[in-house]
Protein backbone atom coordinates (compact mmCIF):
# COMPACT_ATOMS: atom_id res chain seq x y z
CA UNK A 1 0.00 0.00 0.00
CA UNK A 2 1.60 2.99 -0.82
CA UNK A 3 2.17 5.72 1.92
CA UNK A 4 -0.18 8.47 2.97
CA UNK A 5 0.30 11.56 0.99
CA UNK A 6 2.08 13.93 3.44
CA UNK A 7 2.24 18.04 3.18
CA UNK A 8 5.82 18.01 4.39
CA UNK A 9 8.75 16.09 2.14
CA UNK A 10 11.46 13.84 4.41
CA UNK A 11 14.00 16.45 5.22
CA UNK A 12 16.62 16.27 2.67
CA UNK A 13 19.34 14.33 4.75
CA UNK A 14 17.79 11.76 6.26
CA UNK A 15 20.28 8.88 7.25
CA UNK A 16 18.71 5.52 8.28
CA UNK A 17 19.78 2.67 10.82
CA UNK A 18 22.88 4.99 12.28
CA UNK A 19 24.54 3.77 15.16
CA UNK A 20 24.24 6.16 17.91
CA UNK A 21 27.02 5.41 20.67
CA UNK A 22 29.53 7.46 18.90
CA UNK A 23 26.85 10.39 19.45
CA UNK A 24 27.14 10.25 23.18
CA UNK A 25 30.33 10.52 25.10
CA UNK A 26 29.77 7.49 27.15
CA UNK A 27 29.93 5.86 23.78
CA UNK A 28 26.88 3.03 24.66
CA UNK A 29 23.43 1.53 22.44
CA UNK A 30 22.10 0.66 19.37
CA UNK A 31 20.92 2.18 16.51
CA UNK A 32 18.36 4.97 15.65
CA UNK A 33 16.12 4.36 12.62
CA UNK A 34 16.76 7.14 11.11
CA UNK A 35 18.82 10.33 11.82
CA UNK A 36 18.20 13.79 10.50
CA UNK A 37 20.04 16.94 10.51
CA UNK A 38 18.94 20.66 10.24
CA UNK A 39 20.80 23.54 9.60
CA UNK A 40 18.11 26.24 9.97
CA UNK A 41 14.78 27.07 11.99
CA UNK A 42 12.62 26.64 9.01
CA UNK A 43 14.54 23.31 8.53
CA UNK A 44 14.28 22.16 12.16
CA UNK A 45 10.29 23.03 11.92
CA UNK A 46 10.21 21.07 8.85
CA UNK A 47 11.89 17.58 10.16
CA UNK A 48 9.43 18.09 12.91
CA UNK A 49 6.06 18.34 11.12
CA UNK A 50 7.32 15.79 9.07
CA UNK A 51 7.53 13.10 11.71
CA UNK A 52 4.70 14.08 13.86
CA UNK A 53 2.34 13.76 10.68
CA UNK A 54 3.78 10.24 10.32
CA UNK A 55 3.65 9.27 13.94
CA UNK A 56 7.60 9.36 14.15
CA UNK A 57 8.70 9.40 17.96
CA UNK A 58 11.40 12.34 17.92
CA UNK A 59 14.90 12.72 20.00
CA UNK A 60 16.63 16.09 20.02
CA UNK A 61 20.61 14.74 20.63
CA UNK A 62 23.30 17.75 21.28
CA UNK A 63 26.94 16.53 22.14
CA UNK A 64 24.99 13.78 23.97
CA UNK A 65 27.35 14.29 27.11
CA UNK A 66 24.76 13.58 29.47
CA UNK A 67 22.79 10.80 28.01
CA UNK A 68 22.41 7.28 27.93
CA UNK A 69 20.93 5.23 24.34
CA UNK A 70 19.86 1.78 25.51
CA UNK A 71 21.32 -0.89 24.00
CA UNK A 72 18.18 -1.72 21.67
CA UNK A 73 18.86 1.76 19.97
CA UNK A 74 15.65 3.70 18.79
CA UNK A 75 12.62 3.67 16.92
CA UNK A 76 12.31 7.41 15.82
CA UNK A 77 14.34 9.73 14.24
CA UNK A 78 16.90 11.52 16.10
CA UNK A 79 17.51 15.18 15.13
CA UNK A 80 20.35 16.93 15.68
CA UNK A 81 21.89 20.62 14.68
CA UNK A 82 24.12 21.65 11.65
CA UNK A 83 25.71 24.19 9.87
CA UNK A 84 24.63 27.70 11.19
CA UNK A 85 22.74 26.60 13.79
CA UNK A 86 26.67 25.71 15.53
CA UNK A 87 27.60 29.10 14.80
CA UNK A 88 28.26 31.46 17.62
CA UNK A 89 28.83 35.38 16.74
CA UNK A 90 29.09 38.30 19.01
CA UNK A 91 26.71 40.61 19.21
CA UNK A 92 27.46 43.96 21.03
CA UNK A 93 29.54 44.53 23.85
CA UNK A 94 27.79 41.67 26.19
CA UNK A 95 25.56 39.31 23.72
CA UNK A 96 26.53 35.93 22.54
CA UNK A 97 24.57 34.59 19.62
CA UNK A 98 25.14 30.89 19.79
CA UNK A 99 23.27 28.21 17.59
CA UNK A 100 21.13 25.44 19.79
CA UNK A 101 24.33 23.37 18.59
CA UNK A 102 27.48 25.57 19.17
CA UNK A 103 30.05 24.02 21.58
CA UNK A 104 29.44 25.48 25.17
CA UNK A 105 33.51 25.47 25.67
CA UNK A 106 33.20 27.05 22.34
CA UNK A 107 31.38 29.80 23.26
CA UNK A 108 32.79 30.32 26.71
CA UNK A 109 36.29 30.46 24.61
CA UNK A 110 34.58 33.59 22.22
CA UNK A 111 33.23 35.37 25.21
CA UNK A 112 36.79 35.42 27.13
CA UNK A 113 38.30 36.46 23.55
CA UNK A 114 35.54 39.38 23.30
CA UNK A 115 36.27 40.32 26.99
CA UNK A 116 32.72 39.32 28.16
CA UNK A 117 32.23 37.11 31.40
CA UNK A 118 29.79 35.28 33.00
CA UNK A 119 29.77 32.15 30.99
CA UNK A 120 33.07 30.90 32.66
CA UNK A 121 31.04 27.95 34.52
CA UNK A 122 30.03 26.55 31.25
CA UNK A 123 34.43 25.63 30.22
CA UNK A 124 34.19 22.18 31.42
CA UNK A 125 30.63 21.07 30.63
CA UNK A 126 31.12 19.64 27.10
CA UNK A 127 27.89 19.84 25.36
CA UNK A 128 25.57 21.77 23.05
CA UNK A 129 24.52 25.40 23.94
CA UNK A 130 21.01 23.89 23.29
CA UNK A 131 21.52 21.14 25.84
CA UNK A 132 22.15 23.35 28.44
CA UNK A 133 19.39 25.11 27.78
CA UNK A 134 17.52 22.59 28.06
CA UNK A 135 19.36 20.68 31.17
CA UNK A 136 19.74 24.24 33.21
CA UNK A 137 23.29 23.40 33.10
CA UNK A 138 25.76 24.72 36.10
CA UNK A 139 28.92 24.91 37.40
CA UNK A 140 30.30 26.91 40.37
CA UNK A 141 26.94 28.22 41.63
CA UNK A 142 26.11 29.73 38.23
CA UNK A 143 23.48 27.69 35.69
CA UNK A 144 22.33 28.70 32.49
CA UNK A 145 19.51 30.96 33.74
CA UNK A 146 21.59 33.56 34.98
CA UNK A 147 22.90 33.98 31.72
CA UNK A 148 19.92 33.39 29.44
CA UNK A 149 18.75 36.44 27.59
CA UNK A 150 16.53 34.31 25.27
CA UNK A 151 15.86 31.52 23.60
CA UNK A 152 14.62 30.18 19.99
CA UNK A 153 12.10 27.26 20.66
CA UNK A 154 10.76 24.76 17.35
CA UNK A 155 8.65 22.74 17.87
CA UNK A 156 5.95 20.93 14.82
CA UNK A 157 3.93 24.00 15.12
CA UNK A 158 6.75 26.80 14.14
CA UNK A 159 9.03 28.76 16.17
CA UNK A 160 8.72 31.26 18.93
CA UNK A 161 11.28 33.33 20.92
CA UNK A 162 11.22 32.78 24.76
CA UNK A 163 12.70 34.09 28.15
CA UNK A 164 14.49 32.19 30.90
CA UNK A 165 11.11 33.07 32.55
CA UNK A 166 8.80 31.26 30.39
CA UNK A 167 11.03 27.90 30.49
CA UNK A 168 10.68 27.31 34.45
CA UNK A 169 14.74 26.93 34.83
CA UNK A 170 15.28 25.18 38.15
CA UNK A 171 18.09 23.09 39.53
CA UNK A 172 19.01 20.96 36.05
CA UNK A 173 15.46 21.26 35.09
CA UNK A 174 13.64 23.42 32.85
CA UNK A 175 10.13 23.20 30.64
CA UNK A 176 11.28 22.40 27.31
CA UNK A 177 9.70 19.41 26.09
CA UNK A 178 11.18 16.49 24.46
CA UNK A 179 9.53 17.23 21.04
CA UNK A 180 11.03 20.89 21.07
CA UNK A 181 14.30 22.21 20.15
CA UNK A 182 16.39 24.98 21.75
CA UNK A 183 17.50 26.43 18.43
CA UNK A 184 19.64 29.23 19.32
CA UNK A 185 19.71 31.42 22.41
CA UNK A 186 21.39 34.81 23.45
CA UNK A 187 23.35 35.15 25.96
CA UNK A 188 23.90 38.31 28.70
CA UNK A 189 27.08 38.72 29.66
CA UNK A 190 29.07 41.50 31.27
CA UNK A 191 32.00 43.56 30.21
CA UNK A 192 35.02 42.04 32.46
CA UNK A 193 38.84 42.19 32.39
CA UNK A 194 40.46 39.49 29.83
CA UNK A 195 42.89 38.58 32.11
CA UNK A 196 40.84 38.14 35.26
CA UNK A 197 39.08 35.82 33.33
CA UNK A 198 41.73 33.67 31.88
CA UNK A 199 42.78 33.60 35.25
CA UNK A 200 39.31 31.78 36.53
CA UNK A 201 39.48 29.85 33.09
CA UNK A 202 42.19 28.33 34.35
CA UNK A 203 41.63 27.99 37.76
CA UNK A 204 38.79 26.44 37.08
CA UNK A 205 40.33 23.72 34.41
CA UNK A 206 42.56 23.10 37.05
CA UNK A 207 40.13 22.00 39.52
CA UNK A 208 38.27 19.87 37.28
CA UNK A 209 41.21 17.88 36.04
CA UNK A 210 42.07 17.55 40.03
CA UNK A 211 38.75 16.05 41.35
CA UNK A 212 37.15 14.92 37.81
CA UNK A 213 38.23 11.45 35.66
CA UNK A 214 39.80 12.42 32.83
CA UNK A 215 40.10 11.06 29.09
CA UNK A 216 37.51 8.23 29.95
CA UNK A 217 33.79 8.14 28.19
CA UNK A 218 31.76 9.65 31.11
CA UNK A 219 28.65 11.44 30.83
CA UNK A 220 29.13 13.81 34.02
CA UNK A 221 26.87 13.66 37.09
CA UNK A 222 24.91 10.51 37.35
CA UNK A 223 22.36 11.96 39.97
CA UNK A 224 21.52 14.96 41.03
CA UNK A 225 22.64 16.62 44.08
CA UNK A 226 20.40 16.25 46.85
CA UNK A 227 18.97 19.38 49.01
CA UNK A 228 21.97 19.91 51.39
CA UNK A 229 24.41 17.67 50.40
CA UNK A 230 26.35 15.84 47.27
CA UNK A 231 25.39 12.83 44.97
CA UNK A 232 29.47 11.57 44.89
CA UNK A 233 29.73 12.15 48.93
CA UNK A 234 26.80 9.41 49.76
CA UNK A 235 27.50 7.52 46.86
CA UNK A 236 31.49 7.10 47.83
CA UNK A 237 29.92 6.76 51.77
CA UNK A 238 27.95 4.16 51.08
CA UNK A 239 30.84 2.23 49.08
CA UNK A 240 30.65 2.77 45.67
CA UNK A 241 33.94 4.21 44.10
CA UNK A 242 35.20 1.98 42.36
CA UNK A 243 32.57 -0.32 42.06
CA UNK A 244 31.28 -2.04 39.06
CA UNK A 245 29.11 -3.87 36.81
CA UNK A 246 29.91 -5.70 33.39
CA UNK A 247 32.42 -2.99 31.26
CA UNK A 248 30.65 -0.15 33.52
CA UNK A 249 32.12 1.58 37.24
CA UNK A 250 31.79 4.47 39.51
CA UNK A 251 34.95 6.33 38.90
CA UNK A 252 37.40 5.81 41.77
CA UNK A 253 38.55 9.57 41.01
CA UNK A 254 34.42 11.00 41.76
CA UNK A 255 31.80 8.53 42.56
CA UNK A 256 29.10 10.63 40.71
CA UNK A 257 30.36 9.49 37.71
CA UNK A 258 30.07 6.24 35.57
CA UNK A 259 33.78 5.33 33.30
CA UNK A 260 32.36 3.04 30.75
CA UNK A 261 35.10 0.38 28.86
CA UNK A 262 34.83 -0.51 25.59
CA UNK A 263 32.77 -3.44 26.22
CA UNK A 264 30.23 -1.32 28.46
CA UNK A 265 26.73 -1.71 27.32
CA UNK A 266 23.97 0.37 28.64
CA UNK A 267 22.54 -2.46 30.27
CA UNK A 268 25.82 -2.22 32.66
CA UNK A 269 25.25 1.27 33.28
CA UNK A 270 21.81 1.20 34.25
CA UNK A 271 22.11 -1.65 36.62
CA UNK A 272 25.08 -0.03 38.25
CA UNK A 273 23.15 2.80 38.53
CA UNK A 274 20.10 0.80 40.05
CA UNK A 275 23.55 -0.71 42.35
CA UNK A 276 24.19 2.71 43.49
CA UNK A 277 21.01 4.33 44.46
CA UNK A 278 20.24 1.49 46.02
CA UNK A 279 23.69 1.32 48.06
CA UNK A 280 23.18 4.87 49.08
CA UNK A 281 19.50 4.18 50.76
CA UNK A 282 20.79 1.37 52.16
CA UNK A 283 22.74 3.22 53.73
CA UNK A 284 20.40 5.32 55.23
CA UNK A 285 20.76 8.10 52.70
CA UNK A 286 17.93 9.87 50.00
CA UNK A 287 16.83 8.28 46.72
CA UNK A 288 19.04 9.40 44.55
CA UNK A 289 17.15 11.05 41.10
CA UNK A 290 19.67 10.36 37.74
CA UNK A 291 20.44 13.69 36.25
CA UNK A 292 21.73 11.66 33.09
CA UNK A 293 18.76 11.03 30.16
CA UNK A 294 17.92 8.11 28.49
CA UNK A 295 16.87 7.16 25.28
CA UNK A 296 14.39 4.55 25.50
CA UNK A 297 13.68 2.66 22.42
CA UNK A 298 10.11 3.41 22.17
CA UNK A 299 9.71 5.96 24.40
CA UNK A 300 12.51 8.41 23.20
CA UNK A 301 13.95 11.06 25.67
CA UNK A 302 13.13 9.82 29.38
CA UNK A 303 14.68 9.20 32.74
CA UNK A 304 16.78 5.72 33.34
CA UNK A 305 14.89 2.58 33.73
CA UNK A 306 15.82 2.56 37.71
CA UNK A 307 13.70 0.13 40.04
CA UNK A 308 11.46 2.03 42.35
CA UNK A 309 12.81 1.69 45.80
CA UNK A 310 10.72 3.13 49.36
C1 LIG B 1 33.13 15.28 31.65
C2 LIG B 1 31.76 15.88 31.80
C3 LIG B 1 31.58 16.92 32.70
C4 LIG B 1 30.30 17.49 32.87
N1 LIG B 1 30.13 18.50 33.77
C5 LIG B 1 28.92 19.08 33.90
C6 LIG B 1 28.72 20.17 34.81
O1 LIG B 1 29.64 20.63 35.49
N2 LIG B 1 27.48 20.71 34.91
C7 LIG B 1 26.43 20.25 34.17
O2 LIG B 1 25.33 20.80 34.30
N3 LIG B 1 26.58 19.21 33.32
C8 LIG B 1 27.78 18.62 33.16
N4 LIG B 1 27.94 17.58 32.28
C9 LIG B 1 26.76 17.04 31.58
C10 LIG B 1 26.46 17.66 30.21
O3 LIG B 1 27.64 18.15 29.58
C11 LIG B 1 25.41 18.76 30.28
O4 LIG B 1 24.19 18.29 30.83
C12 LIG B 1 25.12 19.37 28.91
O5 LIG B 1 24.33 20.52 29.07
C13 LIG B 1 24.38 18.42 27.96
O6 LIG B 1 24.41 18.99 26.67
P1 LIG B 1 24.37 18.07 25.38
O7 LIG B 1 24.34 18.94 24.17
O8 LIG B 1 25.48 17.09 25.43
O9 LIG B 1 22.98 17.35 25.57
P2 LIG B 1 22.62 15.81 25.31
O10 LIG B 1 23.39 14.96 26.27
O11 LIG B 1 22.73 15.52 23.87
O12 LIG B 1 21.10 15.79 25.75
C14 LIG B 1 20.74 15.99 27.10
C15 LIG B 1 19.28 16.41 27.14
O13 LIG B 1 19.15 17.69 26.50
C16 LIG B 1 18.26 17.59 25.39
N5 LIG B 1 18.77 18.46 24.32
C17 LIG B 1 20.00 18.44 23.77
N6 LIG B 1 20.09 19.41 22.85
C18 LIG B 1 18.89 20.04 22.81
C19 LIG B 1 18.36 21.12 22.07
N7 LIG B 1 19.08 21.79 21.15
N8 LIG B 1 17.08 21.49 22.28
C20 LIG B 1 16.32 20.84 23.21
N9 LIG B 1 16.76 19.82 23.95
C21 LIG B 1 18.04 19.42 23.75
C22 LIG B 1 18.23 16.12 25.00
O14 LIG B 1 17.03 15.81 24.33
C23 LIG B 1 18.37 15.47 26.36
O15 LIG B 1 17.13 15.45 27.03
C24 LIG B 1 29.21 17.01 32.10
C25 LIG B 1 29.41 15.97 31.17
C26 LIG B 1 30.67 15.40 31.03
C27 LIG B 1 30.87 14.31 30.02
Amino acid sequence: MAPPPTEYPAPPDLARDVPLASFTTIRVGGTADAVSTARSFAGVVASLAWARERGVPVAVVGRGSNLIVSDDGFRGMVLRLAGRLTSISVRGATTLWCGGGASLPRAVQRAAAAGMEGLEFGASIPGTVGGAVAMNAGAYRSELVDVLDWAVLCSADGRRRVGPADLDMTYRHTSVRHDEVVAAAGLRLRRGDPDAIAARLAEWRGQRRATQPQGVRTFGSVFTNPAGDHAGRLLERAGCKGLAVGGARFSPVHANFIEASKEATAADVVALMAEGRRRVRDAGGPVLHAEVRYLDPERGITRPPLPEIA
